[in-house]
């Protein structure tokens, strides 16, 4: 085993934030099995779905279940077990833990009474999906998973629709179509939609254009309501009705001589109303080509 720099400088207890694969074991990091082999105590999601992994592994460890319903009574456990010296390593079912999986008040009680807390990073279907996505990454918004009754669910996108950041939520298979519909619905149909389903797994598949398009495309994909999605949506452009006749290079091109990318972008945004991420876009290429 190499020296981990963080289990080797710890001289208390180290609560780590272990990431694990959203689907391909391959994408478990050597550091990730390095750190389950050395802890103490594997607090999980699920602990039959975990005691898998570890079995893979050829792990054997002693484990604690913490689901969010259960959560607050469990922590006291684990946080005495690291008041006393031993690693505990937080996995969920899949991805990273927190990100729409339980364990943040585990983290925050840790925290509050001066415990090191370390992320192991990893897989998180939500960066692996914007990744490969194609749409703006400097700003976005990941807003979890929408409300599963309809009226609600509406809701929450028209409070979302004029989100200049591309917007990012987790959906569940039987939800989805419903869901792309909405987006079309309330955002427009020619609004850019990515789907990204089943990452890392065989049947990964990207859904891509308008919102509509993505509609047609999961209707006619017999596997459209299979597996497990990501839905990104590009943020809302002001671009057109904003300032009909500004001439945007050399607006930008002057914010630029005195400014950074990132402030004409935001600057920019709010002067004209248009989109911060394509101001930036377009600012970056300016700037490249100068
Ligand atoms: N903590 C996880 C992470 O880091 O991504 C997310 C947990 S959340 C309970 C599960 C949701 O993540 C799924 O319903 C789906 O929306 C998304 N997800 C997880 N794995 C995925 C994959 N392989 N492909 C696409 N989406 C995935």
């Amino acid at each position: 085993m190499t020296a981990d720099p963080i289990y080797a400088a710890s001289k208390q207890g180290v609560l780590y934030i272990l990431a694990t694969p959203i689907g391909n074991l391959g994408d478990l990091s050597p550091r990730a099995v390095e750190t389950l082999g050395r802890v103490d105590l594997v607090a999980a999601e699920d602990t039959r779905h975990s005691g898998r992994l570890l079995q893979h592994l050829g792990l054997q460890k002693s484990m604690i279940s913490l689901h969010d319903y259960n959560e607050r009574e469990r922590i006291d456990s684990v946080l005495e077990r690291l008041a006393n010296g031993a690693h505990v390593a937080l996995i969920s079912d899949a991805g990273t833990p927190l990100i729409s999986d339980p364990g943040y008040v585990l983290v925050r009680e840790a925290r509050e009474r001066g415990l090191r807390v370390s992320p192991i990073p990893g897989p998180c279907a939500l960066v692996a999906a914007l990744s490969a996505a194609g749409l703006p990454t400097d700003c976005f918004r990941f807003e979890g998973f929408l409300p599963s009754k309809r009226g609600a669910r509406k809701a929450a996108l028209e409070a979302l629709a004029r989100e200049t950041a591309t917007l990012v939520f987790y959906e569940s298979p039987h939800r989805v179509r419903e869901t792309a519909a909405a987006l079309a619905d309330v955002m427009g149909a020619d609004r850019p939609v990515v789907l990204a389903r089943e990452l890392t797994k065989a049947f990964e598949t990207f859904y891509t254009g308008t919102a509509f398009d993505v509609c047609e495309q999961l209707k006619e994909d017999p596997y459209g309501a299979r597996g497990e999605f990501v839905v990104m949506v590009q943020g809302a452009s002001l671009k057109p009705e904003a300032e009909p006749g500004l001439d945007v290079d050399k607006f930008l091109r002057l914010m630029l001589a005195e400014l950074p990318v990132k402030t004409v972008a935001k600057l920019g945004a709010e002067l004209t109303g248009r989109s911060r991420n394509e101001l930036y876009q377009r600012a970056l290429t300016l700037k490249n080509d100068s």
